[in-house]
């Protein structure tokens, strides 16, 4: 049977406001297409295992951020050649943050990141929670929740995930959310975001099935529930 290893990183310090939910979403839609899921978790301190076919990160508070920072450093080199050879990965808020160049915390605290994608993130005055709708050339409209105070401003010629419809998204004032790199996907939006896109978690599922198995024409799946979800996710005061 055809088998795909996810990984999970920092499942303890680094998973809040449902964001589990897209690592069970894509081994559900992976299941649902034939194929057998190996989930796989890493923690600080243990060998990054190079062996892995998607890779799915959370958000966290800054203390979580905090916990982390050592460790993802040191496998930053490991996850960085994994994106060159084109593994989808998913960062939510927090690992999104720290896959930029770093996040200054309010107090003036700097948590370096890995810098796989070409941003830096300012802790600000004010949290900006709330549901968000943005829209996407790739993925069409995409329907999440954010509560984050880090302002995060892409690089000129960094590409975004989006823009904003409605939500503050990466900083509330260019009206981009999160970003991509050829198939790793940042972005601030809890939810969880994948159950809620899943034109999304298809990219990642055809990407990761094609990296290892050859080109691949994806099952469809019936998303009645989904798009209903989505209707009334979207029309919720933010
Ligand atoms: N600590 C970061 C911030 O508030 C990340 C928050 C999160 O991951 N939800 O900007």
């Amino acid at each position: 049977m055809k088998t795909i290893r996810l990984l999970q990183l920092y499942p303890s310090e680094m998973n809040i406001y449902g964001d589990w939910g897209n690592t069970l979403t894509l081994k559900r839609r992976l299941e649902w297409r034939g194929y057998r899921v190996e989930l796989l978790e890493h923690h600080p301190g243990a060998d990054f295992p190079m062996d892995v076919d998607l890779i799915v990160g959370g958000g966290g508070q800054d203390s979580g951020q905090d916990k982390i920072k050592d460790d993802l450093i040191k496998i930053g080199p490991q996850l960085q050649k994994l994106a060159d050879q084109n593994v989808p990965m998913l960062m939510i808020c927090g690992l999104y943050q720290l896959f930029g160049r770093f996040f200054q915390t309010h107090k003036g605290e700097r948590i370096e990141g890995i810098g796989i994608f070409k941003l830096e993130t300012y802790g600000g005055p004010k949290r900006l929670i709330g549901n968000v709708v943005a829209r996407s050339d790739d993925f069409g409209e995409i329907v999440g929740y954010e509560n984050h105070s880090g302002l995060t401003r892409l690089d000129e010629d960094q590409a975004s995930l989006g823009t904003v419809v409605k939500g503050d998204g990466n900083n509330g004032e260019d009206g981009t959310e999160g970003a991509r790199y050829k198939n790793v996907v940042g972005s601030y939006l809890h939810g969880s975001l994948l159950p809620k896109n899943p034109r999304l978690a298809d990219f990642l599922i055809e990407k990761t099935i094609e990296k290892k198995y050859g080109k691949v024409e994806l099952q469809p799946i019936d998303d009645t529930l989904v798009k209903n979800a989505r209707s009334i996710a979207k029309s919720r005061p933010r």
